[in-house]
């Protein structure tokens, strides 16, 4: 253990000073501190636990569980900021520290979670007749502790849980190789030396290029970086279909290219080591033990979702074809579409169909103003109010912090930090973190989140113009940050987004549905020249299209989804991801003219982590709940109708994982969840007989 005056030298390990019941050091942060503030924060997390084995007492909720959320505080803290930059600021400084310290803390996990002492004190607990007299949240706390040791293997003879452990650090370094491969395959670039090569693209789309360009002193040329939110558009706009065909290939690739970056090999070993585990710990395989605790409880329940909405998908995606195919015909491009046109086609197509340009939108969204449009809604549904804030240090000079008080009562209720720009080392995507969660299991603690995004940055003083895809993924961001700001618990382990992983996107892809209310375009869908609101004919065009396209994104998620589930059915059978992943296709009927959203090289939701590993079917799962839930609204009489959202607030946003999902679904909607909401806003066809089955316990 680290001497008293190294302890209080390295900022990590301090407290989060300050106002605001303290907040993260990011001004003092070193990559040299990371490895030395782990260390001794996971010193500091054994010792805590040592505290509560050693105690001579018998053990009570108090002594033990209670105990357990108040133990590790530190390395919950220091684990934040190492997350942030992991994920926000991986340098190639950064990225050794990661490799040296992923296994080493996927061992303290499996040292606490094996220790036999402490789970029989969890035991005692958990089997006592004094539970009775505990709280009900107390109960689940006792119940999710025992679970979760059980789970991770606290019943296994002593040979197994060393081989347990040997197994979840030798997974920790293949995350940490498969993140950083594919983080490799990200920087990579295609690039444009000419005019005629930027043919078709729009002007913000050869800004960034040229952007990002000059960042690698290319100036002069025009560079399309091999993340989504570059290629995306770029497939959109570009008239050129052999630079199109490049493109696509450059970014399906990922992670796949027989190179140093390939991703196989590390996915063939992570596939067999989760069937040994599974195996070791009871269960038939991987997707069993995973889906034990989700809502869906098993892998069959999230098959028949996934296949009840699979067929009427790819019968969608027959007729965008055929659509897009007819107008190729007609320009003479004698073509047959292809993967690398779907998205340039399917804008032809909404043009020719719905007469709606993506670009005459765009204008109308600016980042800030739309943001200024969450924090609206967060007040109109959740009572929230948020004001920006510079008395706190940031990791970045891009990222600003609001803080979160209730409207009526000024109460504080947290931070929200947001860092929205692409930049090299950043994983793509959007996400959110939860850098702090609420709880008063000590004193009253906070809830500090933040939402990360990657909008290509303008020249300052230019606002950012976001697509409409871009829009309605920042509020499903925001969703989750107010789920995490909303938490009103007691124990820190039941808080916030800390619930089922095919729950947690219920919240936010709510959220999502918010954006296309006319409160929020009339106010803040706003021309970023004539300020003027977006007119009334543009937004009926724009809702005219609400199923546009759903096959081909209900195609691209659910394929990635089964992909996942299937892999982790194989059981112990050694997987060639390249071939399973053609094979299982293949067996779908997946259409030729689709890829799958994340093929499995460069699956992070899958391979990085064990997070969505047999769980990408979750927001699927969740959006179920999302469109049963929002019907809830309009029944009522209106997106922002109090009493409902009064319901929201009560039985999801704010009660984490203090009671069981399922049973907070019924009694907020009064039913259990019933897919035709869904089948609706997709623009399926709603069968009664396809009701979401199994939910209800
Ligand atoms: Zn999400």
């Amino acid at each position: 253990m680290l001497a008293g005056r190294a302890f209080s030298q390295n900022p990590l390990l301090q407290k989060w000073q300050g106002q605001y019941g303290g907040i993260p050091p990011f001004d003092k942060v070193k990559v040299t501190n990371f490895k030395p503030a782990l260390e001794a924060a996971m010193a500091e997390s054994l010792a805590d636990i040592n505290k509560i084995t050693a105690n001579k007492q018998s053990a009570t909720f108090e002594n033990t569980i209670a105990a357990m959320e108040r133990s590790g505080q530190t390395l919950d803290r220091v684990n934040t900021i190492y997350g942030i930059w992991s994920s926000s600021m991986s340098s190639d400084d950064f990225q050794p520290v990661e490799t040296e310290m992923a296994p080493k803390l996927a061992a303290l996990q499996d040292k606490i979670t094996q220790n036999a002492k402490l789970f029989q004190r969890i035991a005692a607990v958990y089997n006592s007749p004094a539970k009775k007299k505990l709280t009900a949240e107390q109960q689940r706390l006792t119940w999710l502790y025992h679970t979760n040791f059980v789970r991770a293997g606290a019943k296994l003879n002593a040979a197994s849980k060393k081989r347990l452990s040997d197994i979840n650090q030798q997974m920790a370094g293949l995350f940490t190789r498969f993140n950083q491969n594919l983080l490799a395959d990200e920087s990579l670039f295609m690039e444009l030396k000419n005019e005629a090569d930027l043919d078709g693209l729009t002007q913000s789309v050869k800004d960034a290029a040229a952007a990002a360009a000059t960042g690698k002193n290319l100036k002069g040329s025009w560079l399309i970086k091999n993340t989504r939110s570059s290629i995306d558009p770029f497939l959109t706009y570009s008239n050129r279909r052999d630079l199109r065909e490049k493109a696509f290939y450059m970014f399906i690739n990922r992670g796949d290219n027989g190179d140093k970056n390939d991703n196989n090999a590390i996915i063939t070993d992570i596939l067999a080591l989760r069937a040994e585990r599974a195996k070791l710990l009871g269960y038939a395989t991987h997707a069993h033990w995973r889906l034990e605790d989700a809502m869906a409880k098993t892998p069959e329940r999230a098959m028949q979702l996934m296949e009840s909405v699979w067929p009427a998908a790819v019968a969608r995606v027959t007729e965008e074809v055929a659509d897009m195919q007819a107008i190729a015909n007609k320009e003479n491009a004698r073509i047959t579409i292809a993967p690398w046109d779907y998205r340039y086609y399917a804008e032809k197509v909404r043009k020719a169909k719905y007469d709606l340009d993506q670009n005459e939108v765009k204008p109308y969204l600016q980042l800030e103003k739309m943001r200024e449009g969450m924090f609206w809604v967060a007040g109109e549904l959740f009572g929230f109010n948020f004001s920006p804030i510079t008395d706190v240090p940031v990791y970045q000079p891009d990222v600003r912090v609001w803080k979160v008080t209730d409207k009526q009562t000024g109460k504080h209720i947290g931070l929200w930090y947001f860092d929205p720009y692409a930049r090299e080392g950043k994983q793509s995507g959007a996400w959110m973190n939860a850098y702090r969660n609420q709880q008063r299991v000590t004193t009253d603690i906070t809830t500090i989140v933040s939402n990360n995004s990657n909008f290509l940055k303008t020249n300052p003083g230019e606002p950012v113009l976001i697509s409409w895809d871009d829009a309605r993924t920042l509020f499903h961001e925001f969703g989750h940050a107010l789920h995490g700001l909303s938490s009103n618990v007691t124990y820190p382990i039941l808080s916030g987004t800390n619930v089922a992983r095919d729950y947690v996107e219920f919240p936010s892809q709510i959220l999502e549905r918010w954006l296309s209310t006319p409160e929020v375009l009339q106010k803040f869908a706003l021309h970023y020249k004539t300020g003027e609101p977006i007119p009334q004919q543009l937004v009926d065009r724009i809702n005219s299209t609400g199923t546009f396209n759903q096959g081909f994104s209900t195609v691209e998620a659910i394929s990635s989804a089964l992909v996942d589930m299937k892999m982790h059915l194989a059981g112990s059978k050694k997987i060639d991801p390249d071939a399973f992943e053609k094979e299982t296709l293949k067996e779908l009927g997946m259409p030729k003219e689709i890829v799958m959203r994340h093929r499995t090289p460069q699956f992070g939701h899958v391979f990085s982590g064990d997070g969505y590993s047999a769980g990408y079917y979750s927001y699927l799962w969740s959006d179920v709940l999302s469109a049963d839930a929002y019907q809830a609204f309009t029944e009522a009489g209106g997106p922002y109708d109090k009493a409902v959202a009064a319901r929201l607030t009560k039985y999801i946003f704010s009660v984490g994982n203090t009671i069981d999902q399922a049973d907070a679904y019924k009694k907020f909607r009064g039913h259990d969840p019933k897919t035709d909401a869904l089948m609706k806003y997709r623009g399926f066809p709603v069968k009664v007989e396809k009701k979401m089955k199994g939910v209800s316990r």
